[in-house]
């Protein structure tokens, strides 16, 4: 019988996107050779030489399967993923959460890897893009050779090297009886409507709320802390003054935010007509309409604190948040604009992006993508039809964001229900309707497994 060959992948980065992409792909018979700088090579945060390091919690959060990580969760594991499996078998307590044995869970990944007849893993530093099929799933800290590669490919508009992140909340935790919707000088003859939803704040609600800014604790961030401090370049259009955090503008003057981010001028409350002291804008971030994200209010404070201080913003003392800010070194590309949500580049075939480098947050969201990645892949050099994940799935709503996203206003995302396409009955109460979501996500899974025998 002839054996039939396929040409060989390259997968660059032994990290959580790319061991899973490398066993994706050498499970559909493709040999893969597997490139992982460390340890002669090491990142900033990176402490061993394991493939599949967890480089901060040993939690790849919620269990649960009426949680965003918890479907996602699911769905890999119907997808048969490697690095879950590991995960569930190196669990330790933590609730309804997923924590592991953070080394005995990269000991046995390395294992797997290491030990399958079709991967060969290679201790090297890739410095430039490989011209045959590969997949670049070199993380968050890819070694500046190779982002310097990268931004030749892309153009150096489409590839960023910090987040700064603004906190996104859910919109039906927002208290619409205080906040008002309108956009700035368009509802001043006291019409209503308007893209942004405005939370008005008395004079001395905003001193309190300055004070309190400027006493909560921040992260740490040895490093980058000054370069942050002057402002990073961390997105389309926005260069080094636009980007600075919420705090360290309120450092420079009590009424600096009333003059900045939280200016009210143009915005009149169009149930009484009035002015108010300042103004927290919030903007729509999703289709559905249920995530809304707090303009300006990039952060560097640590997330309890951010909870904390932003719930004393009129309108947001009960809010939930789907997504925290953050200001960290973080290499990640102009997804919308390079790839197709099957994580394939645009303009090379041969050539995908898995991991946080494609602008996904969160360990399992980058597990998601590696096990996609690796799947297309193989794939493509098996003469096979590319595949997209059903848009009720979370891993297929991940990659349907990345790569659809407003362009304006790019910015990484973990997953979260409300980049899920709607439901088609109204359900109210959020868990109710976290469950829903995970029952359909468990049907469209299934029906799109239903005769695949690659799976
Ligand atoms: C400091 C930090 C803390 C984080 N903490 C958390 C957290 O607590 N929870 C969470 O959910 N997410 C966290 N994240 C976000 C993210 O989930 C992790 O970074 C995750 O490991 C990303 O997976 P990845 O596969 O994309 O990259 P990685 O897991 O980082 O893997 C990339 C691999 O590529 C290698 N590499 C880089 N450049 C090259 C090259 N040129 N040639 C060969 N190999 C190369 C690296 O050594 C690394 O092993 C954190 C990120 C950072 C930066």
């Amino acid at each position: 019988m002839k054996v039939k060959i396929y040409p060989d992948l390259i997968v660059i980065g032994g990290g959580l996107a790319g061991t899973e992409a490398a066993w994706q792909a050498a499970s559909r018979g493709i040999r893969v050779h597997l490139y992982e700088m460390r340890p002669k090579v090491m990142t900033g945060a990176h402490r061993t030489s394991n493939l599949a390091e967890l480089v901060c919690s040993n939690s790849l959060g919620s269990n649960l399967p009426d949680r965003a990580s918890g479907i996602l969760k699911q769905e890999l594991r119907s997808l048969n993923s490697l690095l879950l499996k590991c995960a569930d078998e190196s669990v330790v307590p933590a609730g309804g959460a997923l924590a592991v044995d953070r080394e005995a869970f990269s000991q046995k990944v390395t294992a797997q890897i290491e030990s399958h007849p079709l991967i060969e893993v290679i201790r090297q530093e890739i410095t430039e893009i490989p011209n045959q099929p590969s997949i670049i799933a070199s993380g968050p800290l890819t070694s500046p050779k190779l982002s310097k590669a990268i931004q030749d490919f892309t153009g150096s508009e489409q590839i960023f090297f910090y987040d700064a992140l603004a906190p996104i909340v859910y919109q039906d935790t927002i208290n619409m009886e205080i906040v008002f919707q309108g956009s700035r000088y368009r509802n001043n003859n006291g019409e209503s409507g308007g893209d942004y939803l405005n939370c008005p704040m008395e004079k001395d609600e905003y001193y309190y709320f300055v004070d309190e800014l400027l006493e909560a604790e921040r992260i740490s961030l040895i490093g980058v802390e000054k370069e942050i401090s002057t402002g990073v370049r961390a997105g389309m259009d926005k260069y080094f003054e636009g980007c600075l955090p919420i705090e360290v503008i309120a450092m420079r003057g009590k009424e600096s935010l009333a003059y900045g981010p939280l200016r009210p001028v143009g915005l009149t409350d169009p149930r009484t007509g009035e002015h108010s002291y300042a103004v927290a804008q919030l903007r729509q971030d999703n289709l559905a309409k249920t995530l809304y994200n707090l303009v300006g209010f990039q952060t560097n404070l640590k997330y309890s604190e951010q909870q904390r201080v932003f719930r004393m913003i009129p309108g947001l003392e009960s809010v939930e948040f789907a997504r925290f800010g953050q200001m960290h070194r973080n290499t990640f590309i102009f997804s919308p604009a390079l790839l197709h949500s099957t994580l394939q580049v645009k303009q090379r075939p041969d050539l995908f992006f898995a991991g946080q480098i494609t602008g996904v947050e969160g360990y399992v969201g980058n597990i998601a993508t590696g096990l996609l990645a690796g799947w297309n892949a193989s794939q493509l050099l098996s003469g096979k039809p590319l595949i997209e994940m059903p848009r009720g799935t979370l891993i297929g709503a991940l990659c349907q964001y990345i790569t659809h996203a407003d362009p304006r206003d790019f910015q990484p995302m973990k997953a979260n229900l409300g980049i899920l396409p709607g439901l088609d009955i109204e359900i109210n109460g959020r868990r109710i309707r976290a469950a829903a979501y995970s029952e359909r996500s468990k049907a469209e899974l299934q029906a799109f497994l239903t005769g695949r025998e690659d799976i």
